[in-house]
């Protein structure tokens, strides 16, 4: 193996810890309205500044323990978790489309890890990102010609929001209570202007039948689901957004062949 190769998986494997770490900061401290990028790095628990040593994504937590050197409080496995989803992303991201393709499929990941991450901890999703999503998402089909077209993400974003908006809207208008969040419908229409309209309802089903497999896990985990029970849709949607991404970037014959792909597989 070269570093062709390897060099794009390593390099946004790398950046991907270094954001993961950022992020799981970002999903504790921004519902709380506390700065994440001023002042310095220190412990949730006893405001202890944190040295570069204890700055490390991953290796500072295993050589820690899990624990603040200062208090000895847990720091949440969440933040582990979200480093190695972060890396697990560039890794992925690298590795199905070398190059700048790759490095704009991480970033896709990571914007989508992070409004999974706050809808995750505060069931919110900050119009700032889902803001950013689509702006990125609308520059990759204006500055380069990877798939889709702009004229498919430009239908990917009005139908997203458009479609999903509607059926909110409904939603409310029936049974007199929310359905869906505010941020769902601009997420999706964020992840139209990455993926384009005819994935859209790939994203959707892969989003439902992940969600469905969630409700069956907590069933039989025993714990109670009725119809006011809340799955944050934004951790849904993130997931099914970047496993339609993973597959469009390894399929050569955007995007016929894609379809043509998950349908082959499907049977
Ligand atoms: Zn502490």
């Amino acid at each position: 193996m070269t570093i062709e190769v390897w060099g794009w998986p390593l390099l946004l494997g790398v950046l991907g810890l270094v954001f993961g770490s950022f992020i799981a900061t970002l999903a504790i401290r921004w519902p709380q309205e506390r700065s994440v990028s001023q002042g310095r790095s220190e412990c949730d628990s006893c405001g202890k500044a944190l040295t570069a040593r204890e700055l490390v994504p991953v290796l500072s937590y295993v050589l820690q323990r899990g624990r603040c050197r200062g208090c000895g409080a847990v720091i949440r496995p969440s933040h582990l978790v979200t480093e190695l989803l972060g890396m697990v992303i560039g890794v992925g991201a690298g590795l199905v489309a070398p190059g700048l393709e790759g490095a704009a499929g991480a970033v896709f990941g990571w914007l989508l890890l992070a409004l999974a991450a706050l809808d995750l901890a505060a069931f919110w999703l900050p119009n700032l990102l889902t803001g950013t999503l689509a702006l990125a998402g609308f520059a990759v089909g204006l500055l380069t010609d990877f798939p889709p077209g702009l004229n498919d993400r430009l239908l990917g974003w009005a139908l997203g929001f458009g479609g999903l908006w509607l059926v909110a809207t409904l939603y409310r208008a029936v049974r007199k209570r929310h359905g869906l969040g505010g941020g769902d419908p601009k997420m999706l229409g964020a992840i139209g202007l990455w993926l384009g309209w005819n994935m859209l309802p790939i994203v959707l089903l892969v989003a439902c039948l992940t969600g469905l497999a969630v409700v069956a896990a907590l069933l039989l985990a025993g714990r109670r689901v009725d119809a006011a029970t809340r799955l944050p849709f934004g951790v849904l949607l993130a997931i099914g957004g970047f496993a339609v991404w993973l597959v469009i970037a390894t399929t050569p014959s955007y995007p016929a062949g894609t379809v043509i792909t998950l349908v082959s597989v499907s049977q």
